[in-house]
């Protein structure tokens, strides 16, 4: 079991992108009213006084989209400037990275994963929605961007739609040749969608493996961090591929990671709120943090079963949340 010690921190639940695989068909998403968000100074002070005291010290910004969040730039600098903080990271879709990613970089962020589930702007445009003109352009000036300021190392991550994008799986593992670029293919889950997943079904890690070994030939074995993805390399490549198989290889016995939402719930599991504290409240309320410090501690103490039963139960199940929502 390993020490649980990442956070991942959602800063927001609206987005500037509807995903067909994150929301519903047509979904009419009541967003969170902006005074339910923790504010600045309660996401300093829940990390200083709650988090970081018992040992988290590895922080991933999140959403929605984080990028629209009002002052992320300034969140991102405070939490960079804490002492206890090891590690600092952003997923993001990218739309707004362009214009961001050199002050992100000089507030301290250094490590970025950007979604990016098609190389053809067509495809693209129909997988994140909207209308008018395509969204791609910008979302791949934003991925150049973190590029050239320095972001490493930069993960592109693709969720594999079958009959989508599930063709450009090899196009994509291609960024990877001569760019230190790490691409993660992720199974899609039955999460925000159910009526495409059931539709679409999934594609198993394995079967994206084995097309990339066919074409290029892949490293023997899975480098296994302390995160989900499975890593492999395409021989004499500068980058890698990743494989988060979620669906097929449940990896709910090496989770190290809690989720904080946008309103300050913190919860132990993507799929599971048994024992969910209510932080936000709790801070308004003027519970001391030495109290709430108390409630997470026991919930820690609870995760190692949480995650058993997961494992046990498999984490497949539909769920009444959104990636968007939970903070995926
Ligand atoms: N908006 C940001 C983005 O898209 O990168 C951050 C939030 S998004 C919810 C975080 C990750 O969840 C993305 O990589 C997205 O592809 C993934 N995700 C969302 N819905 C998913 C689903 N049903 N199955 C698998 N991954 C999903
Ligand atoms: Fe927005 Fe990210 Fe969900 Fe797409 S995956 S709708 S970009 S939160």
């Amino acid at each position: 079991m390993p020490a649980i010690d990442y956070l991942r921190i959602s800063l927001v639940d609206r987005c500037n992108f509807q995903c067909q695989y994150c929301m519903p068909e047509g979904a009419d998403l009541q967003y969170l009213p902006q005074g339910e968000w923790l504010t600045r100074t309660e996401l300093g002070q829940l990390l200083q006084e709650v988090f970081m005291p018992l040992g988290f010290a590895n922080f991933r910004l999140t959403g929605g989209e984080p990028l629209v969040r009002p002052g992320i730039v300034d969140i991102v600098r405070d939490i960079a400037e804490l002492p206890g903080t090891r590690d600092l990271a952003l997923t993001t879709n990218a739309f707004l990275l362009a214009g961001m990613a050199q002050d992100l970089w000089d507030a301290g962020l250094r490590r970025i994963n950007i979604s990016l589930d098609s190389l053809d702007p067509v495809i693209f445009d129909r997988i994140v929605g909207g209308r008018g003109r395509s969204r791609w352009p910008q979302v791949w000036a934003g991925i150049q961007a973190a590029h050239r300021v320095g972001f490493s190392p930069l993960k592109l991550n693709v969720v594999v739609i079958p009959g989508v994008n599930d063709h450009e799986v090899l196009d994509l593992a291609a960024l990877t040749l001569d760019r230190q670029w790490h691409v993660r293919f992720i199974e899609f889950m039955p999460i925000g969608n159910d009526s495409l997943f059931a539709e679409t079904g999934w594609v198993d890690s394995e079967i994206l493996r084995d097309r990339i070994r066919q074409r290029w030939g892949l490293s023997e074995g899975a480098v296994r961090g302390n995160g989900p993805a499975d890593v492999f390399q395409i021989p004499g490549a500068k980058g890698t591929v990743g494989f988060i198989s979620q669906m097929s290889e449940c990896f709910c016995d090496r989770c190290n990671r809690m989720r904080l939402s946008a309103d300050g719930w913190l919860r132990p599991c993507l799929l599971n709120e048994t024992g969910q504290i209510d932080l936000k409240t709790g801070l308004r309320q003027g519970v001391p943090t030495r109290e709430l410090k108390r409630q997470v501690a026991d919930l820690l103490a609870a995760k190692p079963d949480i995650n058993y039963k997961m494992r046990q139960s498999g984490t497949t199940g539909a769920y009444g949340r959104t990636m968007s929502q939970i903070g995926g």
